[in-house]
């Protein structure tokens, strides 16, 4: 029997496709992501979740390692980079982030990205990569996006197999799925002219799967993106998953405005819309097996009350995260094991510890 609140919200016939196993549209995905019944939308998402995951909410003890802030590409959405000179600019050597991650409990995911530094030589990634990977034997390492992997091809002069084969023989073992930003030519051309475009993102991410390397996959929205680009931004993902299967976590990034040029231009989101977008995102992407709830962003209350609308993932213990930093985005530098435990039990469900493969430790 369809329940009450989705005969009242007049989504019967996405719940009967739902219940069915049958995929969803376009115009599905549009009418769901304008629907302004969100309590109906969570019922929805909920069964869904419950379905891959029951009552399971996946954590795992992480640490973030931001290496440069010097970046090349200049996106107007970023709050972060620098340029090269800048007092504020800085480098990790490997030993310095040697040094950052020994500080603290030993993390089971060791979490590196940063900017497309123009003058760092591909043997630094390289270095970087076996420096903690000797450190810190037990730990996966995640790390680049599709946008630092196409700059290592670039100035290493390699394919992008060839590198992603040697940044995992020196210790890698999946990929962020940061840089997607939106799969829209109109948004790139405004926002983020010098990054890759959204089929060079794929292309990249598609290569690792093959080789055995999974990834993550995000969208950075709440910006000047419409509807149909979200919804076609989840599409292109999930035809993408449809072929390889790679893409372990799906994470809705909502845009922090604070700092940067379009401050002032667009607002922050609103807690109606990330737990909006969250429950599109797990209905949507029916071949995506996890949907992250990512507190660094979100703010750790909304991303609780994100368990019952889609996600189940937590993140983690975080440690160090600098990119949100710079846009005001963080209200939490860390968590505890037993801080993030308690939330999902608050939530009403049973938090399982899991390792970068989101195998259960
Ligand atoms: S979003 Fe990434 S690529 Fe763009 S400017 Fe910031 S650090 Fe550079």
């Amino acid at each position: 029997m369809i329940p009450e609140t989705i005969r009242r919200a007049g989504l019967s016939d996405i719940y009967e496709k739902i219940e069915a196993g049958e995929r969803l549209s376009r115009e599905d995905g549009l009418r769901l992501l304008s629907s302004p019944d969100l309590l109906a939308l969570g019922v929805l998402a909920r069964r869904v979740r419950e379905r891959l995951h029951g009552r399971k909410t996946y954590y795992v003890l992480n640490r973030h390692l931001n290496y440069t802030n010097v970046c090349e590409n200049r996106c107007r959405f970023c709050a972060y980079w620098r340029p090269p000179g800048d007092s504020r600019a800085y480098v990790l050597s490997p030993e310095e982030a040697v040094r950052k991650l020994s500080e603290g409990p030993p993390p089971r995911e060791i979490h590196i990205v940063g900017g497309v530094h123009p003058e760092l030589p591909y043997s630094y990634y390289l270095e970087l990569l076996s420096a903690v990977k000797e450190a810190f034997p037990e730990a996966h390492i995640k790390a680049f996006t599709c946008v630092e992997i196409d700059h290592l091809a670039r100035i290493s002069g390699k394919s992008v197999e060839e590198v992603l084969r040697e940044l995992k023989a020196a210790g890698l073992s999946c990929l962020p799925g940061g840089g997607a930003e939106v799969f829209s030519p109109r948004l790139r051309e405004r926002l983020f002219p010098r990054k890759i475009s959204a089929e060079r993102w794929l292309e990249i991410a598609c290569t690792a799967h093959r080789l055995g390397i999974p990834t993550n996959a995000t969208m950075l929205y709440g910006h000047l993106e419409t509807p149909e680009e979200r919804v076609d931004h989840l599409l292109r993902l999930r035809e993408a998953q449809d072929r390889t299967r790679g893409f372990l976590c799906f994470v809705p990034l909502p845009f922090q405005p604070r700092n940067t040029p379009l401050e002032g231009e667009v607002e922050p989101t609103t807690g109606f819309e990330d737990l909006r977008l969250m429950a599109v995102a797990r209905l949507l992407l029916d071949n995506i097996p996890h949907l992250k709830a990512y507190w660094v962003f979100l703010g750790v209350k909304l991303a609780q009350l994100a368990l019952h609308f889609g996600a189940d993932d937590l993140h983690g213990t975080v440690i160090e995260e600098r990119i949100s930093e710079a846009s005001g985005g963080r209200e939490a530098e860390a968590l505890s094991r037993a801080e993030i435990e308690r939330l999902i039990r608050a939530a009403g469900f049973e938090p399982v510890e899991r390792d970068a493969f989101y195998r259960p430790v």
